[in-house]
Parts: C-alpha cells; structure tokens; sequence
C-alpha cells in the first residue's frame, strides 16, 4: 500500500492574491508529488512499515531501519507537511477563511498570547527567524499553545507534539511572488487561514 497524493482541495487560483496560482501549482503538483514519490520508494521494500498511518509512522521514528530512518524523516515529513498545509488554507473571501479567527482557537488564543495581533507577531517572528528552510508551527504543550520552527521538513509529530497551524518558510512556498522577502509572505498569509480546520486540530491537540 502506498502514500498518495491528496488532491488540491480548491483551485490553484484560489488562494489569489496572496498566494499565485503557479506557486501552488508546482508547490503541490511537483514538490508535494516528489515528496511522495520519494516516501514509497524508501518504503517499497517495508510494506508493514508503509501500512502505517503516515502521523505513526512520523511519531515514531525509531521504528524505521536506519538505513532508511533519515529519508523516512525528510521525506515522509515533507509529505505529511504539505498534507497538513493545503487543509490549512482555503479560498480567499470564503466563510472561516483568514481575518480574525473564530471557535475555540480564537478564545485559546487570547488567553496565551493576550490578542490576535500579538500571536501573529510572535508567529511570523518565529517562522521568520527559522535560517534555512523549514516551518513555523503552532501546537499545545501542558495546557498552553506554544509556537515552535523545525529544519527541513522536521514535524513536531516526532516530538510527541499534534500540528494544530503550520506555515512553510521553504523558498519553494513564496519565491516567485515574494522572492526574499520572506516576512511579507508571512504578514500575507493569514488571509488564507482555514479557522475551521484549525479548530478540528485544536480538539485533537487538546484530547
Ligand atoms: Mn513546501
């Protein structure tokens, strides 16, 4: 049993103007389908392994050979990443769909972060920090949200943490609109959120 490529859930020019239709399209088209492409090759001779659900598979590394393990990491990373990421975001002007956030996560928000504003901040500082390529992610830790970055396409999974958001600070995810300027992607991005899909998360991470 393989890996496989989940549709766009939108049109490739849904996510205009923050986010163009030809990024999307390489971004899922290419990258994502290379990412697991990649996963089914490492695996090809693990089919018990490849059974798994790719979050297990991702919360316990240990369990790959290790000759293996660092493939297994980057690329099934890279596909449950973009998994995540594409359910994250959704067509601009839609119901739920970036402005403020709504549900549970809105008051969780406030309670850690004291506003939207000052959560963003604290987000895009982060992902904007993280030097290289890698990801900004938002997970629950001993009651509380927290905002963390990974290298490459390290999830929080491994560290025993559930995604609730996650944002893609690979130059793949913003070059062609934004080039260098990785903080204006990110100031841009939260018209795309999904709050719908972030509060499904949340219940998750909260258990
Ligand atoms: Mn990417």
């Amino acid at each position: 049993m393989a890996y496989e490529l989940a549709p766009l859930p939108y049109d490739y020019a849904a996510l205009e103007p923050f986010m163009d239709a030809e990024t999307v399209k390489i971004h899922h088209d290419k990258h994502h389908q290379t990412y697991t492409k990649n996963l089914n090759d490492l695996l090809a001779n693990n089919p018990e392994l490849a059974a798994k659900p790719i979050d297990d598979l991702l919360r316990n590394l240990a369990q790959v050979p290790e000759a293996i393990r660092t493939g297994v990491r980057n690329q099934g990373g890279g596909y449950a990443n973009h998994t995540i990421y594409w359910t994250l975001m959704g067509p601009v002007g839609s119901d739920g769909i970036g402005g403020a956030p709504i549900g549970p996560i809105a008051a969780q928000i406030t309670a850690d972060f004291g506003d939207f504003e000052a959560f963003k901040k604290t987000f895009n500082e982060t992902a904007a920090k993280q030097f290289g390529s890698g990801w900004g992610w938002l997970v629950f830790e001993a009651g509380k949200l927290k905002i963390i970055s990974t290298l490459n396409q390290d999830t929080p999974l491994s560290q025993g943490l559930y995604p609730i958001l996650l944002n893609d600070v690979w130059e793949h995810a913003y070059y062609l609109k934004y080039q260098n300027r990785r903080p204006d992607f990110l100031a841009a991005w939260w018209n795309l959120v999904n709050w719908h899909e972030v509060n499904r998360r949340f219940a998750i991470a909260k258990g």
